[in-house]
């Protein structure tokens, strides 16, 4: 399956120059499901649009969750929490909306923001229905005209936890989870099964999910249901079993041409990420793998960005192409705009730390930080803030706490840098 004919052939120049590939591996690498490149076919002619390559070989990219809540639901907080994501280097925003009027806060998202954007559909499907059972009441018509309203606005990809099926259910029953299942879309789904004692429709009809998803040339994110939500679930058959579907789930969306990534994990210990990513790249034939996380401890509230980071860092490094933000407002609250800027923030500098070892990223990200360490070397500040990932910051705090030497305050006229530079002479 050819997915190259869905880009300009000049797009496509344009992705490949950016992410340092040349354009024919990039060719092969889409049309073996290995990269994707979400973009909805409504938003083909909008030239404001900034094509995102996620996959092998490309530079880790970062999603940023922004979305109203019943709670506190403000569209223009919303859009405003998206743009900052935005200017921070988010590659992707996802509406999370639960809340308040979502079609409107859907699209003056995808209006003012000119990256991917996705959405969950599932969310709104169950909350069309009225009352406090209104995830079970939902019926499979409702769930594929949710996906249809969003694919017909714009959006680029959705969240699609087809895999969260029966058998992976029947796993859940027979497993010693302390928390069940953490994620919404995935609950909604194993709560609708127990309820109506039936198949998930996205799975039983995934046809039809791949025919529309053609349609608007949709891409696919197949939803991780069973991500485990704490250390003590991290690696249980759940999680492995619906991996494996969601592997077939991709295969079958790649012979349909329907652009598919993968969701991970969730709440992994460090010394489980390696086998985590590797098992779930392999069973997906090396599918494009998003990470939610991994969170490598459930003992941070308040800090779990940071939490967050240390995991999409190493899950970088063994082959995760994709982060998802976690704000410091993770498991506590809905996330204010300044959350979403310090996720964001911590995020891209743990997607910079996977690119240094990230094969075909390697020598382009490495460039950059040499470039800094030559700067470093000759105490040359005014270089060293221009190649700074948030140079702000940098500013602010030497501009706060300034020399008298030309080294910094840390050491003045002791500075090892100069010592060496003047002793040394190379
Ligand atoms: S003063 Fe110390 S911390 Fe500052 S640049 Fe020199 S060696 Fe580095």
């Amino acid at each position: 399956m050819s997915f190259a004919t869905i880009w300009e052939p000049s797009e496509l120049k344009r992705v490949a120059s950016t992410e340092g590939v040349l354009v024919e591996q990039l060719q092969r690498l889409l049309d073996a499901g290995r990269v994707v490149i979400p973009r909805n076919a409504k938003r083909a002619g909008d030239s404001e649009f900034v094509l995102k390559a996620v996959g092998e070989r490309m530079s880790t990219k970062v999603n940023v969750n922004v979305g109203t809540s019943k709670d506190y639901a403000n569209c223009a907080e919303e859009v405003e929490k998206a743009l900052v994501a935005v200017r921070y280097g988010a590659d992707t925003i996802m509406d999370l909306s639960t809340g308040g009027n979502l079609d409107e806060t859907r699209r003056q998202i995808l209006k003012e923001v000119t990256v991917p954007v996705g959405t969950v559909p599932i969310y709104q499907a169950a909350l069309a229905q009225v009352g406090e059972r209104a995830v079970v009441d939902m019926n499979s018509d409702d769930m594929f005209t949710a996906v249809r309203k969003h694919a017909e606005d714009g959006i680029d990809f959705v969240t699609i936890h087809a895999g969260t099926n029966l058998v992976a259910l029947e796993r859940l029953r027979r497993s010693d989870r302390i928390l069940d299942v953490v994620s919404r879309g995935g609950a909604f789904l194993v709560a609708w099964m127990l309820h109506n004692e039936q198949e998930n429709p996205y799975y039983a009809e995934y046809d039809y999910l791949l025919e529309l998803a053609k349609e608007y040339e949709l891409t696919l994110s197949l939803g991780d249901g069973m991500r485990p939500g704490c250390i003590a679930d991290a690696s249980d058959r759940a999680k492995f079993i619906e991996a494996i579907t969601l592997g077939e789930l991709a295969k079958r969306a790649r012979a349909a041409g329907v652009q598919a990534l993968i969701e991970g994990p969730g709440h992994v210990p460090l010394d489980e990420i390696e086998a985590s990513v590797k098992v779930i790249k392999h069973v997906t034939d090396f599918a494009p793998l998003y990470l939610l996380g991994p969170l490598v401890t459930d003992i941070a509230p308040g800090y779990d960005h940071l939490v967050s980071a240390i995991g999409g860092a190493v899950a970088g490094m063994y082959g995760a192409d994709f982060l998802c933000m976690v704000s410091p407002s993770e498991h506590l609250a809905l996330p204010s705009v300044n959350d979403i800027k310090e996720g964001t923030i911590v995020t891209k500098i743990a997607a910079h730390a996977a690119d240094l070892v990230k094969t075909g990223q390697r020598e382009q990200a490495r460039a950059r930080d040499e470039t800094m360490a030559h700067a470093r070397k000759n105490l040359d500040w005014d270089r060293q803030l221009e190649l700074a990932l948030y140079p702000e910051e940098a500013q602010r705090i030497r501009a706060d706490r300034p020399s008298e030497s030309d080294a910094c305050s840390i050491c003045g006229d002791l500075c090892a840098i100069k010592l060496l530079r003047e002793f040394l002479k190379k």
